[in-house]
């Protein structure tokens, strides 16, 4: 007899956990399936362990600094099989956390992979069996793009990286989104040879363009080499060296690893034996309430491809629960408002429009701007990084429509800046607030 749940949600990770939690507890019958490991993305080879990995790598520079300031530093080396070791039993830790919170809540755990049999059913591939459920959730996330070339297998993605127990002195990555950027920064950071290939001349382009343009600044003054307007036509291997031919020359390598993008996780889902439609970037298309073109049908987190961050996804599980059971939601998402980090070095945060943006929607606006060597880099010959701010604003109201902080923290200090924003932020509540002093942040309020 096949086993009838009132939810089943297909993925296990940032999205699918929290909504599995949230209806459990509410007394429903909720089964979780995951194809791999509890936690997803974030936790397993997303957010989490590229966190851990980028402090790691940013004491190098804090040593060096140090010495500026009257320290005597002797030689550091850094141990990737250390800082690996230490990662795993972290996230092992988290993974455990995760799948206790869930048995807490009263979700069943199948660990296997789903995919539709029609609107309700669903077949598990390992089991063998078929579960149903009046309403199914798919949160099965996105994976790595890979490029269509000869010998492109040769090549790793994001999610093998996080594996790597040992690394080779020269890296390469393709890419120009934030996942490259911030590969490539850690692992300069960690003194690795690192080669940066982007398409265009341009990096993280979907960003405003003065963030792009300074980190591909920084990345060259830190030694990345970047070469730009670069096409990979061929990956070929001889030995331990690995061969990226491109439409300009050849470049070597030990290890190649691809960030140019991550597509919506749907390849094995069977979804033809349901209503739902997809996009053209193949995205489970949703409406505002996340259900799909089928009745029976949701879709959170980034297989729905809105935005796609774990704290995205997270929303999108708490407004659909509300959503479910006939309530108002509590809480709003507005992608607008959403703020974001690029943890690279400096660290880069924003939040709202973007000038790209604003020229797209043909949004009248204009911009204050200030750059300086922050206090603490005083005593450094190279003046490492400068600090800077962008403020777009609304020239009648005066509303703060984007903010962008380049420096250290920025990370921090937009998280901040996010609750005045959604709130509704004009330049008078800038002026008006008191700085703190001495910070580089106070510059955002002393701008005029
Ligand atoms: P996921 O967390 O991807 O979970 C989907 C789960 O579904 C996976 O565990 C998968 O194994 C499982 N699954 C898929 N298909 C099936 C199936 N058919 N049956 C059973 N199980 C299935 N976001 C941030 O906010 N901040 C960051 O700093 C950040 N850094 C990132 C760094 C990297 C390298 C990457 C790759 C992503 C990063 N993200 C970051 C994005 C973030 O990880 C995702 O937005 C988030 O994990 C999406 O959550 P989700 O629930 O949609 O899917």
């Amino acid at each position: 007899m096949k086993k009838q749940y009132d939810f089943i949600v297909i993925g296990a990770g940032s999205g699918g956990v929290r909504f599995a939690r949230l209806m459990a507890g509410t007394g429903k019958k909720v089964c979780i399936l995951e194809n791999s490991r509890v936690g997803g993305t974030c936790v397993i080879r997303g957010c989490v362990p590229k966190k851990l990995y980028v402090y790691a790598s940013n004491f190098n520079d804090q040593v060096i600094d140090a010495k500026t300031y009257g320290w005597s530093v002797g030689k550091s080396n850094h141990s990737w099989k250390t800082l690996v070791q230490k990662k795993n039993k972290e996230i092992l830790r988290l993974n455990k956390i995760y799948i206790k919170n869930l048995k807490k809540a009263g979700v069943e755990i199948i660990q296997d992979h789903g995919s539709f049999l029609s609107s309700k059913k669903i077949l598990l591939k390992r089991g063998k069996k078929i579960i149903s459920a009046k309403k199914i959730i798919v949160a099965t996330g996105s994976k790595p793009n890979y490029p269509n070339i000869p010998g492109s297998k040769i090549g790793i993605s994001s999610d093998q990286f996080f594996e790597l127990k040992k690394l080779p002195k020269n890296i390469s990555i393709v890419g120009s989104g934030y996942i490259a950027l911030e590969f490539a920064f850690l692992l300069k950071n960690l003194n690795y040879e690192v080669n940066l290939i982007i398409r265009k001349k341009t990096v993280l382009n979907e960003f405003d363009p003065d963030i792009g343009k300074r980190v591909l600044e920084y990345a060259v003054k830190k030694g990345i080499k970047v070469f730009n307007e670069t096409s990979l036509k061929e990956i070929k291997k001889s030995g331990t060296k690995i061969n990226i031919v491109t439409n300009k020359k050849t470049i070597k390598t030990n290890l190649l690893i691809y960030a140019i993008g991550r597509s919506p996780n749907v390849d094995s889902l069977n979804l033809e034996n349901t209503k739902t439609k997809l996009d053209k970037k193949r995205a489970i298309k949703v409406n505002n309430n996340s259900r799909s073109n089928d009745q029976s049908i949701y879709a959170i987190g980034d297989v729905t491809n809105r935005k796609n961050l774990t704290p995205v996804a997270i929303r999108e599980a708490m407004i659909l629960f509300d959503h479910i059971r006939g309530k108002k939601p509590q809480l709003t998402l507005d992608y607008n408002k959403v703020a974001s980090a690029i943890f690279t070095q400096p660290e880069v945060g924003s939040i709202g429009y973007g000038e790209n943006d604003l020229i797209k929607l043909k949004k009248k606006y204009k911009i204050l701007t200030t750059e300086f060597g922050p206090l603490k880099y005083s005593f450094m010959k190279n003046k490492k990084s400068k600090v800077f701010i962008k403020v777009m604003y609304d020239p009648r109201s005066e509303k703060v429509l984007g903010l962008i902080y380049i420096g250290e923290s920025a990370a921090e200090i937009i998280q901040s800046l996010a609750i005045a924003f959604q709130k509704g932020l004009y330049l008078n509540d800038l002026r008006q607030t008191v700085p703190v002093h001495p910070t580089s942040s106070e510059e955002l309020v002393t701008i005029f």
